[in-house]
């Protein structure tokens, strides 16, 4: 199939209300401008030179979502522009966001990345470490930035049980996170769970954005 019967196909599977940020990372900026030529404007990268380069290249109404690590040292590069941010998992992080945005008058929204996959590599934040981010006074004065969900990445397996698991505990975490901080807070919504493989499964447990790379572009070269 090609690349944009790929995107269509998905795009039809996919219940109205769930966004799909594709993800472009280590493809050729022409792959993004077909999609963007079918009305898709949400992309997803992780790494931040490659961003900044196609930012570059491409039109500037395209919002590009930051899905992977990102280094403190290297927020400056993208707070002109990005989107939104997936993988805030300190608070460093998250207050040097905020400066950026403030330089630039600029309001970033940003998820907070919580680690649920079994693996020991996968970055985020465990509920521990959430919970007293959000306590923290100084966290309420940063005022460019605003918190709109969660994002995990679950276990890469087969094994259904397991992924659906780890779904379903962001889920209750949001949940509960929503009760205990968002109450009346109308940006905190998102929960960014699915990527190729698993976003069925994610979809099930109430995920609101997927991120879907392989099944759109076809299969990476490297990581
Ligand atoms: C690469 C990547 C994806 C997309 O992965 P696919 O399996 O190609 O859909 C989603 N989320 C993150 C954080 C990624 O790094």
């Amino acid at each position: 199939m090609s690349l944009k019967e790929n995107y269509l196909s998905i795009k039809k599977s996919l219940p109205t209300d769930i966004k799909l940020v594709a993800v472009s990372k280590t493809k050729p900026a022409s792959n993004i401008f077909e999609l963007y030529e079918l009305g898709h404007r949400e992309f997803g990268e992780n790494r931040v030179q490659e961003l900044v380069n196609k930012y570059e290249e491409l039109p500037k109404d395209i919002k590009w979502h930051m899905i992977g690590h990102l280094q403190i040292n290297k927020v400056k590069y993208i707070a002109p522009f990005i989107h939104m941010i997936h993988s805030v998992d300190s608070y460093e992080l998250l207050k040097e966001i905020n400066k950026r945005a403030l330089q630039v008058n600029r309001m970033i929204d940003c998820m907070l990345e919580i680690h649920i996959a079994k693996e020991e590599s996968k970055f985020g934040m465990i509920e521990e470490q959430v919970i007293s981010l959000l306590e923290n006074e100084e966290y309420k004065k940063l005022n460019n930035i605003r918190i709109v969900g969660l994002m995990g990445i679950a276990t890469n397996t087969e094994d259904f049980d397991i992924v659906k698991n780890e779904f379903e505990y962001l889920k209750i975490l949001f949940d509960k996170i929503k009760n205990n901080f968002f109450i009346n807070n109308e940006y905190f919504k998102e929960i960014s769970m699915g990527m190729s493989n698993d976003y069925q499964i994610a979809i099930m447990q109430g995920s609101t954005i997927v991120r879907i790379g392989s099944l759109i572009f076809g299969e990476r070269d490297y990581l």
